[in-house]
């Protein structure tokens, strides 16, 4: 049996990022993942422009203007956003100018429009900013040829406002993870089916869909298979001929039905992990199948059928693992944050303990709070909204009240 690092470590090590790439479009490229460094062959600013509305001057001509001695300028032009000036300034001569609008030729400052009289065809400078106010210089942001964002990266919304700046609008992303994900159990049934005395509704196959589809993966749902070594060997090695990964949920214990570990053999997996010193979760396979010789593994993941303990090890081992296959150059890992535990937390036996519970911000740091009623892995329903799960290592319980625990972050934190 691992410990938690181990199985972390060695799971990190076996997921590789897939290589294909493809094309995506600025309207499609949220969460997706850069398969190539952008450059651009553009500056920005593209082009000296106004940061103000005002006049654009030269320097020279104001530099010893104030309210009592204004320097008068003839306003040759007018160039708002969007317009090319057609015209140089020479000494004495000013632009009436725009926010955004592109500075004229010997122009080399903006007065604020607020700073100046207007009289006719002339204008009063009242007063002298610095020199160069209120100017954006060309390529004082980014200079073409240098890299803008990052193979790797996961782009936001500011990213995807970055690509379209630089106009790259044939983005070079990573093709998405294929997941296929499959429940065994005989006594699965689906949610709009009557459910007859000694059936289970299958939630892990909605709960694990979820995950992958926020991670941005395509799911591929399977049918629930009964526990029949025949219909799990047709559904896994069916799955493993066009999916990336495959997760499953129940069978790898080691009661009488637990067919998963049997039928991976029997398939030729590389099985590299069985069980993991972790609680909820201890029985957990992780394989890999070499289906061609073309294409990296294929990466199969066995996760316990109880509830808490299927999204339990999703978060602490699939998901890591996602997150390095999708291409994602960095972070990788789950985010752990330290809080203050409310109440008392005690965990038992030789296990690392993860509780589930609510961690929010509160007087300037972080609280966990420990969800009420019974922490069974079988138990669902007060898993509700959680976001956060309170690590007790092995030989840690109890943690007292007011103490401060590691808490892995499964969502947003509470800011009450
Ligand atoms: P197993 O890991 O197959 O021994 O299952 C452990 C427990 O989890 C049993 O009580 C199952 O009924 C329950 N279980 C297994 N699969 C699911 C599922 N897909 N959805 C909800 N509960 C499940
Ligand atoms: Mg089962």
């Amino acid at each position: 049996m691992l410990s938690v690092p181990e199985a972390e470590a060695l799971i990190l090590k076996i997921a590789q990022p897939l290589t294909d790439q493809e094309v995506t479009s600025l309207l499609e490229a949220q969460q997706r993942i850069l398969a190539a460094d952008i450059t651009s062959d553009l500056d920005f600013p593209y082009w000296d422009n106004s940061a103000m509305d005002g006049y654009a001057v030269r320097y020279e001509d104001i530099k010893a203007c104030g309210p009592d001695h204004p320097a008068i300028l003839d306003v040759v032009t007018e160039v708002p956003a969007g317009a090319c000036p057609s015209i140089s300034l020479v000494p004495g001569q000013a632009a009436r100018i725009f926010t955004g609008a592109m500075l004229p030729q010997g122009a080399d400052t903006v007065v604020m429009q607020e700073n100046t009289k207007r009289q006719g065809e002339q204008v009063h400078i009242l007063q002298c900013p610095r020199p160069q106010a209120f100017v954006r210089r060309r390529g004082t942001y980014y200079q073409a040829g240098m890299s803008v964002l990052q193979q790797g990266t996961v782009l936001t919304p500011p990213d995807i406002a970055i690509l379209a700046t630089v106009q790259c609008t044939n983005i070079p992303v990573y093709r998405r993870p294929v997941v296929a994900i499959l429940s065994t159990g005989s006594e699965l049934i689906a949610p709009d089916q009557p459910l007859q005395p000694g059936q289970i509704v299958d939630s892990n196959r909605y709960a694990l869909a979820a995950l992958v589809q926020a991670m941005g993966a395509e799911v591929r749902l399977l049918k629930p298979v009964g526990d029949q070594l025949d219909a799990l060997r047709t559904a896994i090695s069916d799955a493993i001929t066009y999916a990336d990964v495959v997760i499953s949920s129940g069978g790898v214990s080691v009661g009488d039905y637990d067919y998963v570990d049997q039928v991976l053999a029997e398939l030729k997996a590389n099985i590299h992990i069985r069980s993991v010193a972790v609680k909820p979760g201890k029985p957990l396979t992780v394989a890999t199948f070499s289906v061609s010789q073309a294409s990296q593994p294929v990466l199969y993941f066995g996760l316990p059928g109880n509830p808490v303990s299927a999204l339990v090890s999703f978060w602490r081992f699939v998901q890591p693992a996602l997150r390095k296959l999708s291409g994602q150059a960095a972070n990788w890992r789950p985010t752990f944050i330290e809080a203050r535990t409310v109440q008392p937390l005690t965990a038992g036996g030789q296990r690392e303990t993860y509780l589930w519970g609510q961690l929010s911000l509160k007087a300037g740091h972080y609280e966990f709070s420990l969800a009420g009623g019974s922490h069974s892995s079988g138990n669902l329903i007060n898993l509700a909204q959680t976001n956060g799960l309170a690590v007790i290592p092995v030989e840690h319980s109890p943690v007292e009240a007011g103490a401060w625990v590691s808490v892995m972050q499964v969502g947003t934190v509470n800011i009450p």
